[in-house]
C-alpha cells in the first residue's frame, strides 16, 4: 500500500499536456504495486495520443526512480471520446444498445463492450495445464445451455486457438475498420495470434498485446454475446496484471493440475484476480486422474483431488475434474473439442457440468446479496 502512494506521489510531479499534474487528470487506471512491480494504464482520446507519449514515458522513467520499485509498465490506452469527431482513429462508434458498464475499480479502459453481457477469464498459474483445451470445452458446454458465447484468444506467448478449433483463416475486415471474427461451431472466436505477428520479440509484446487486446475488444463484430470466454497467458507476471485490470471482467475460472507446483501457481493466480476485484468462479482440476483406455482402471498419478481441497481451503467454488485422457489430448489437438465432436461421451459430459456451475456462478456473482429481514 505504501508503495502504492509513494509512486502517486511521484507521479504528481510529472504533468499532463494541459499542465495538470497527472494524477489530477482522470486518465489514470487503478495503480497496481505488487514486489517492487508497478502497472498503470493511462487511457485518453485517440487523438491526444501523440501528445501523450511523452508523459507515459515520463511517468514510466519517474515511477521507477522511486525506491522499492524494481520495474514499471505504463501503457497508454487511445479512447475515442464520445461523440468527437476529427480523424477517425480505429474505434467503434459508440454504443448503440445497452450501456457500457464500469466495472471493478478500473478507469475508462475497464468499460464493458456494448452487446457482451459478460466476461470471463480462464487462467492458469502456468503453462501446459490444459487451460486453453479446458476454455474451448467452457466455451461450447456454455454454447450447449443455450447460451451466446464468443472465445478471445488472448494468450500472447502461444496463442492455440487456431490449433484448438483448426483456423486457417485470418479475419476480414468489413469497411476498413472493423474485424470479422471466424465463425466456429456457431461461436465467434478471435486469437491474438491474428494481430501479433509470431516473430515479435517477448520485449514489445507487452505493449503491443495491450493495444491488440484493445482492438479485439472494441473493434470487433462480436454481435450480442451472453459470454465471453478469455484465454489468458499463463502466469501471474506482468502481462497477466495488466490483463486481467484492463479487460472488464464478471469473473475468473483457474485451470490447475493436482500436482503441488501447479496449484502453488494457482494459488498465485486466484491472488492476483482478487488482487484486481475480479470474483474467482472456481477451479478446475484438469488431467486429474487417467482412466487406462484398456482395461478401465483408474489411476491417480498426480495425486487426484489436489484442487479440490485447495478449493475448499481458499474458500472457492470447487468447479469439477477432467480426466487426463488421450481422446482429449488428440481431439484438441486436431482441432476437434471433444464437447462438440464426442457430445455424449464422459468428458463432454464433465465440461457441460463444469459449465453450468460457472453459468450459476456469474449469475450469483451479478445478484444482488439477499435481503435479510428479521421479524419481531
Ligand atoms: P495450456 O493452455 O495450459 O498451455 P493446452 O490446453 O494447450 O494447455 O494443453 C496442453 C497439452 O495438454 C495439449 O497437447 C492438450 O491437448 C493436452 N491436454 C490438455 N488437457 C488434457 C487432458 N485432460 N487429457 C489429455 N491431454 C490434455
Amino acid at each position: 500500500m505504501a508503495l502504492k502512494d509513494d509512486v502517486l506521489a511521484a507521479l504528481g510531479k510529472v504533468s499532463s499536456p494541459d499542465g495538470k499534474p497527472l494524477p489530477q487528470s482522470a486518465t489514470l487506471s487503478d495503480v497496481i504495486a505488487n514486489d517492487g512491480k508497478v502497472f498503470f494504464s493511462i487511457t485518453v482520446d485517440a487523438a491526444a495520443v501523440q501528445a501523450w507519449e511523452p508523459v507515459r514515458a515520463r511517468a514510466e522513467a519517474v515511477v521507477r526512480s522511486v525506491p522499492g520499485v524494481t520495474s514499471a509498465l505504463v501503457v497508454l490506452t487511445g479512447e475515442r471520446a464520445p461523440g468527437s469527431a476529427g480523424p477517425p482513429p480505429r474505434r467503434p462508434q459508440p454504443a448503440a444498445g445497452p450501456r457500457p458498464q464500469a466495472h471493478g475499480s478500473g478507469g475508462p479502459a475497464r468499460a464493458g463492450i456494448p452487446g457482451v453481457e459478460a466476461i470471463i477469464a480462464v487462467a492458469s498459474g502456468k503453462g501446459g495445464v490444459g487451460k486453453s483445451t479446458t476454455a474451448v470445452n467452457l466455451a461450447l458446454g456454455l454454447r450447449d445451455l443455450g447460451l451466446k458465447v464468443g472465445i478471445l484468444d488472448a494468450d500472447i506467448y502461444g496463442p492455440s486457438m487456431p490449433r484448438l478449433l483448426a483456423i486457417r483463416e485470418k479475419p476480414e475486415t468489413i469497411g476498413g475498420t472493423r474485424l470479422k471474427p471466424i465463425m466456429r461451431h456457431g461461436m465467434p472466436v478471435m486469437s491474438i495470434g491474428f494481430l501479433v505477428e509470431e516473430e515479435t520479440p517477448m520485449i514489445w509484446r507487452g505493449p503491443m498485446v495491450m493495444s491488440a487486446l484493445t482492438q479485439m475488444l472494441r473493434e470487433v463484430e462480436w454481435g450480442a454475446l451472453d459470454i465471453m470466454v478469455v484465454d489468458m497467458p499463463p502466469g501471474t507476471g506482468d502481462a497477466q496484471l495488466t490483463m486481467a485490470q484492463q479487460v472488464p471482467l464478471k469473473g475468473a475460472v483457474i485451470v490447475s493440475t493436482p500436482q503441488d507446483l501447479a496449484l502453488v501457481d494457482a494459488r498465485r493466480g486466484l491472488a492476483m484476480f482478487r488482487r484486481v476485484n475480479v470474483p474467482v468462479l472456481g477451479i478446475v482440476e484438469n488431467m486429474s486422474y487417467f482412466l487406462c483406455p484398456h482395461c478401465g482402471e483408474r489411476s491417480d498419478i498426480f495425486g487426484h483431488g489436489g484442487a479440490r481441497a485447495e478449493a475448499e481451503r481458499l474458500n472457492v467454488p470447487f468447479l469439477g475434474e477432467v480426466p487426463l485422457d488421450m481422446e482429449i489430448r488428440e481431439k484438441s489437438d486436431t482441432g476437434q473439442p471433444v464437447v462438440a465432436t464426442v457430445p455424449n461421451g464422459p468428458h463432454a459430459k464433465a465440461f457441460r457440468e463444469i459449465a453450468a456451475r460457472v453459468r450459476d456462478g456469474l449469475a450469483g456473482a451479478s445478484r444482488p446479496a439477499p435481503k435479510i429481514v428479521i421479524e419481531g
